[in-house]
């Protein structure tokens, strides 16, 4: 009896995990049977963009978080596959930062020349799991979205690659229930055009509070206020755009912040993160941990320390994402194959807290992106997965977080080297801040005559 595996997800995680197993195929050897279960009828994960928000089709919550115009928000030369380059895909250099539509062409282009869409079930939402202590194999009820059907498989391993950025934290401040405006959470975001000439108050002091705060600034929002609890993201931002102290709480429209500031707003998005969901496992195998970097209990951050067969992808906070899910994929294979051996509990745990001790002490964001590419190193090291300069890689990380202090509203429009090919990245036809359009044909058009961004003189006169 072949070896089975069941993968949960085909977003890039489970993309990597697909991949991983097609590079050896590709060398003639035998791979195990494969089964890929996606709930969405179409891979990509989040980069599979729906306007849809609450349910999907099925009714399914829905996984997506990704809004409209919503462009990379690192170089794309630190997410580059090492197998699979970007002058591969496009066939000529590109910008930077790319956006969404452009990134989810160059993810597909690896996975469909690979062949690996023949192992996923498109429409299938996994269910429930539980082990066999016996049989040492995994049951996996899903659900047959389309034909209303549920079946259950039996697998060897399992690798969970459902991603950890769809749902939602929502917290509650007092006298929310009579805010007049619209209140939703980043999840659900689509697009800022909704808040066109309004003031909205962002709560939170991370990437989606930072990103859409400039998004509502660019789509013409009169005024955008981010409310911080810990720290502020503390940027030098435009006339119009501003960071508070915490929300306490509402009167009405009227908001409330720990410093005694009020102000009136008509629209509130909570920009407060997301939790680790995964209601198809039972509590014993669940992985429960914070947004961070190095998520106790997975050793080398994908075998979960209770129960090593099964596998998870891609869970920790994400400065490294494509080829880091590609190094936990390289990793999670040979380990599938019996290449690479898992240790015992001790020598598991003992490398776990390692890691851990050495997260502990990271100060500064260059400090955690130090911290990940040591972690990537790592995994590199262990397989054959394509090694690339990730010193030069997490260089490139620095530079960005120094361009966004630098000038928040044009750090998309700076490029970079290929750390894989060399090739330096064009500079785009239009400044971020002037494109209002974010479609590939856009981006691939040979305008050199930007359409100007109405609003931009408004704002900049402000
Ligand atoms: P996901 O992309 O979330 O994919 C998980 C897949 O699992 C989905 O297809 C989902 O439908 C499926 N699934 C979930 N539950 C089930 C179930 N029960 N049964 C079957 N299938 C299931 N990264 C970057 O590199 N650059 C960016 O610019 C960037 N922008 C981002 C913007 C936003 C708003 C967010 C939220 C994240 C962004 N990221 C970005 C990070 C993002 O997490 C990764 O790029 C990447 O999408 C993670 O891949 P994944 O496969 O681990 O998870
Ligand atoms: P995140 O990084 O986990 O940050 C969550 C934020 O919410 C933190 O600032 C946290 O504050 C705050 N928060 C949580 N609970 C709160 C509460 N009760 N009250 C006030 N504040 C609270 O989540 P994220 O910003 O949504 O980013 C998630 C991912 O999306 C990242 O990987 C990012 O790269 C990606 N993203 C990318 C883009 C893009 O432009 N391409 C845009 C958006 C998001 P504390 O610091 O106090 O904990």
């Amino acid at each position: 009896m072949k070896t089975r595996i069941g993968i949960i997800g085909a977003g890039p995680s489970g993309l990597a995990q697909l991949r991983a197993f097609d590079s050896l195929e590709k060398e003639g050897k035998e791979i195990p049977e494969i089964v890929c279960f996606e709930k969405q009828s179409d891979w990509g994960g989040l980069w599979n963009y729906t306007w849809r928000t609450g349910v999907g089709k099925y009714g399914e919550p829905t996984h997506g978080s990704m809004y409209k115009y919503l462009w990379s928000n690192g170089p794309k030369e630190c997410l580059e596959f090492s197998d699979y380059s970007f002058d591969e895909h496009f066939g000529k250099p590109i910008s930077s930062y790319p956006p969404r539509p452009v990134l989810f062409d160059y993810i597909q282009g690896r996975v469909k020349k690979s062949g690996v869409r023949k192992h996923i079930r498109f429409n299938t939402a996994a269910r429930w799991v539980s082990f066999d202590e016996d049989t040492q194999k995994f049951t996996l009820i899903v659900d047959d979205l389309v034909n209303n059907k549920t079946y259950t498989e039996i697998f060897d391993y399992l690798v969970v690659a459902t991603g950890h950025f769809s749902t939602p934290n929502m917290p509650y401040f007092q006298g929310l229930e009579d805010f007049p405006g619209a209140v939703m959470h980043a999840h659900d975001f689509r697009g800022a055009d909704q808040f066109k000439g309004q003031n909205v108050l962002l709560v939170g002091s991370s990437y989606s509070a930072e990103d859409i705060g400039i998004q509502c600034y660019k789509h013409g929002a009169n005024s955008v206020t981010l409310s911080y609890r810990s720290n502020p993201i503390g940027l030098s931002w435009p006339e119009g755009v501003k960071e508070v102290p915490l929300l306490e709480n509402f009167d009405g429209e009227i908001a409330h912040f720990s410093d005694g500031s009020q102000e009136r707003f008509d629209a509130v998005i909570m920009c407060t993160g997301y939790q680790h969901k995964f209601p198809f496992l039972p509590d014993e195998m669940r992985l429960k941990t914070p947004n961070c970097l190095y998520p106790d209990n997975l050793y080398k951050g994908v075998v979960f320390n209770e129960l090593p067969k099964l596998i998870y992808l891609g869970m920790q906070d994400q400065y490294y994402t494509f080829n880091m899910f590609d190094a936990q994929a390289w990793v999670a294979r040979d380990i599938m194959l019996g290449k690479l051996k898992v240790p015992e509990k001790d020598e598991r745990l003992a490398d776990m807290e390692k890691w851990l001790q050495k997260s502990h002490s990271n100060k500064t964001h260059d400090d955690e992106i130090d911290f990940q590419t040591d972690y990537v190193k790592e995994l590199i090291g262990m397989t054959d997965y394509p090694e690339f300069d990730l010193d030069t890689v997490a260089s490139l990380f620095k530079k960005w977080l120094k361009d966004k202090e630098d000038d928040i509203l044009r750090y998309r429009d700076k490029t970079f080297k290929s750390v894989m090919t060399g090739t330096m990245a064009e500079n785009h036809h239009t400044e971020w801040l002037d494109e209002m359009d974010d479609s590939f044909e856009r981006y691939f058009s040979e305008s050199s005559a930007p359409e100007k961004n109405p609003e931009k003189e408004v704002l900049m006169q402000r």
